[in-house]
């Protein structure tokens, strides 16, 4: 019989970690993604990796060694700071007991996660540069797939995993549900060099993330492991915001702007950490799927990741999920090649199920710690969840 063909797309934390899973399992797999190559974009900032969630697929990876010579468990300590500046807790300095589900969460930078994934890949198993634009039904081959990407087409694939994050286009092919605007919009700054260049900023923030919620708003500051920290100001405000609150975000006065529109009455530390980032101010407006999405079973396709089930940041919780649907899919995929290939369809089918409970659970999480973070105890209920 001949092995299945199989196209993943997307080289983001959840396809790159299916694609692993099932080399370890002798199954071959494309993977392909949009960037022209690995180093093509930046990465962004860092990642928590859970011990039941992210962690514990890693080691199913036979990764784990390797992960924890990249991790930062020094970058698990949080900070929480009221809009009026009081410090309710810092772990930089106190020692706290943290909740069972809270403990154990090590950080890794973006960029070093994906080197250890691609370092893990046989080489020709990417194809970078490939920009899906869908998913087709074979018009010569009943029961498989085409892919068209911009300039090319690829025919005949027994599993399509769409992995390719929030703007999905492998998404259109099994359900018409789209993201909708969350309510929040961050605007991300970045300070580089901090040690050397923003000394009060790196002992302000520390060695991991610093919170402020307060109603309507919040800033988040985040230590990286090359030296950096990226900061998000963010603001609940209805998704036009950005172009009609009059703040013209590429020129120089947009942070001062920021502050006096949003931040006005905080502490001078808080309005700092803003004023001591660098002027490149990127708007990110936080977009999320319905927190019950479902799509009927369609043999041979199916999603993973942000691109199954986007959601806001609040529960920390997007990468690890996007792992575990990688383990429960390899484990699937797994099945119909040892057993029967026939049971493609009820196999994926079962996985979908059970990926469709977990993420509404961690949807729902996420947009009840959204609504009770952006309020006026904020800080308290943030508090209250991890200790
Ligand atoms: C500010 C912020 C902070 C976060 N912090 C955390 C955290 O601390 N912990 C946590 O667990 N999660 C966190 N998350 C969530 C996490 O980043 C995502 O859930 C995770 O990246 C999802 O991985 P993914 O592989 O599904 O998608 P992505 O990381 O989006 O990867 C998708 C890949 O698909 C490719 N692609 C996209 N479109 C196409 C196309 N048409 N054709 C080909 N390739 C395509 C992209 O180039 C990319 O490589 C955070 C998210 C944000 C926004």
């Amino acid at each position: 019989m001949a092995p299945l063909r199989i196209a993943i797309i997307g080289a983001g934390p959840a396809g790159l970690t299916l694609a692993r899973l099932l080399q370890v399992k002798g199954i071959p797999c494309t993977v392909y993604d949009l960037d022209a190559n690995p180093h093509s974009r930046d990465q962004g900032g860092t990642v928590d990796l859970h011990r039941r969630g992210g962690q514990m697929v890693i080691e199913e990876a036979g990764l784990l060694e390797e992960f924890k010579k990249l991790a930062r468990p020094e970058g698990e300590a949080t900070k929480l700071v009221k809009y009026d500046g009081m410090v309710v807790i810092d772990e930089n300095v106190q020692k706290v007991e943290r909740t069972e589900e809270h403990k154990d969460r090590p950080e890794i930078d973006r960029l070093r996660l994906r080197q250890l994934l691609l370092g893990s890949l046989t080489e020709g198993n990417i194809v970078w540069g490939k920009k899906l634009l869908g998913v087709e039904k074979s018009k010569k081959v009943d029961g498989k797939f085409d892919l068209r990407f911009d300039g090319s087409v690829e025919e005949a694939f027994d599993i399509v995993v769409g992995a390719d994050g929030a703007w999905s286009k492998v998404r259109p092919f099994l359900t018409d549900k789209n993201p909708f605007y969350s309510g929040i919009t961050a605007i991300e700054l970045w300070a580089m060099d901090v040690d050397i260049q923003h000394q009060w900023l790196s002992q302000y923030v520390g060695q991991g993330t610093m919170f402020m919620f307060d109603e309507g708003r919040a800033i988040i500051c985040q230590r990286n492991g090359n030296n950096s920290i990226r900061t998000y100001a963010a603001v609940r405000q209805q998704e036009t915001w950005l172009n009609d609150c009059g703040i013209d975000w590429s020129a120089p006065e947009a942070k001062t702007r920021l502050i006096e529109g949003y931040f006005a009455d905080c502490a001078d530390d808080l309005k700092r950490v803003i004023l001591d980032s660098n002027d490149n101010l990127i708007p990110r407006p936080m977009y999320m799927l319905p927190v019950d999405i479902k799509w009927e079973p369609k043999a041979g396709v199916t999603l993973i990741g942000d691109a199954a089930h986007l959601m806001t940041p609040f529960a920390g919780v997007g990468v690890n999920i996007a792992m575990v649907d990688a383990l429960d899919l390899s484990r699937a995929i797994t099945s119909c090649v040892d057993d029967d290939k026939e049971n493609i369809g009820a196999a994926m089918s079962a996985f979908e199920k059970e990926m469709f409970r977990r993420s509404q659970m961690f949807a729902n999480k996420t947009w009840k710690n959204m609504q009770s973070h952006f309020s006026a105890t904020g800080i308290d209920e943030r508090a209250a969840l991890i200790h």
